[in-house]
């Protein structure tokens, strides 16, 4: 903005003067320059995502989400609304999309419900908000959002979680709006491995058991990390988990810190993938933690967090953004659905290696 104020208050000026003439250039190069940095990015999941085995209409599918996703936060960002609006609005759209594992679409629990977890982050002043093992609420990173701005609470889970967003009036929905057979056939097929054990458990990257819960091929989760006009940085999460999890368990997307995470003086990160290995290795702050104390570049921690975690034998990735528009997007799967847009409003979509 400030460069654009320059370019208009030089234009004005007396252009003949030849100082005058090269500070336009100048400051057209700076302005061209802020157009091309990122705004937003987004992740649908990583994990076991092959070529081979898309159809054209698949993929031709799963790009339109991540496109309208896209353009639904740039949107809110070009209209000067915030980053924490542009990842609600962006995480809504595959929320709604029976495509990624959030919302509609969730994977299922061994009992066979749909248990999800989201969390948000506001990078302006830390403040933060998530729910766990929620079922009834459409939108989870609203219900997430809600606890950030209208509690003094951090998370909140299952029934507790869906009284407050009820009271909140967000959006409740009967629990089989969540069901497609897609998760629901990926929910048999675990259950079958579990008691397979003896000759399923063989540790191939495709049936890999881990104790109670089997890993489905591909993890769906979503997230959206965005940088606003003002300056601010807002990260958001939101998942149905891992097929067939037991117990009430709870993956890294709703806490702070490990899937999810935003500072303004670092960057915002949302993750996906093995869940445990990322509560473990605390992987968001753990990349916000190494700009902040070790000035590392956002590549550069990123990079060496995610190799930590996949030598101790996570797999999955990471979306981040930082301050001045920098993004990085690994991940150590076959593939990762990921998307950025640039201030000029330009949407890339990669799903592949
Ligand atoms: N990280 C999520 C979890 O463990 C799964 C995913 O990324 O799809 O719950």
């Amino acid at each position: 903005m400030y460069v654009k104020i320059l370019y208009i208050e030089l234009m004005n000026f007396n252009l003949k003067h030849p100082l005058c003439f090269l500070l336009i250039l100048f400051s057209a190069q700076l302005q061209a320059q802020a157009q091309k940095k990122y705004v937003m990015v987004i992740h649908g999941g990583a994990g076991t995502i092959l070529k081979k085995n898309m159809t054209p209409e698949k993929e031709a599918a799963y790009v339109a989400v991540l496109k309208q996703a896209l353009q639904v936060g740039y949107d809110q960002i070009h209209s000067g609304k915030s980053s924490l609006d542009a990842v609600e609005a962006s995480i809504h759209v595959m929320e709604d999309s029976p495509l990624f594992n959030a919302g509609k679409g969730a994977v299922f629990t061994h009992d066979g419900r749909n248990e999800m977890d989201a969390a948000i982050m506001d990078g302006s002043n830390m403040a933060a908000g998530a729910v766990a093992g929620v079922t009834v609420i459409r939108n989870p990173i609203s219900a997430a959002r809600a606890v950030m701005e209208k509690s003094e609470h951090v998370m909140m889970v299952g029934p507790g979680a869906e009284a407050f967003a009820r009271q909140a009036h967000l959006e409740i929905v009967d629990p089989k709006y969540f069901y497609t057979r897609e998760r629901w056939d990926g929910l048999q097929q675990a259950i079958k491995e579990d008691s397979l054990k003896a000759v399923l458990d063989h540790g191939s990257k495709k049936s890999m058991k881990l104790g109670t819960i089997t890993k489905d091929y591909k993890f769906g989760t979503v997230g959206a990390v965005a940088l606003d006009q003002a300056g601010n940085l807002a990260a958001g999460t939101s998942t149905g988990g891992m097929t067939n999890k037991k117990y009430g368990r709870v993956g890294d997307a709703p806490i702070i810190g490990a899937g999810t995470y935003a500072n303004n003086a670092t960057a915002g990160i949302s993750c996906t993938g093995w869940g445990e290995f990322y509560i473990r290795n605390v992987v968001a702050h753990d990349i916000s933690a190494m700009m902040e104390y070790k000035k590392v570049s956002l590549a550069v921690a990123a990079k060496a967090v995610l190799e930590k975690v996949g030598k101790m034998g996570g797999d999955g990735g990471l979306i981040a953004l930082d301050r001045r528009g920098n993004v990085t997007m690994p991940f150590n799967t076959e593939g990762m659905y990921r998307g950025t847009v640039t201030a000029d409003g330009k949407i890339e979509v990669l799903i592949y290696k």
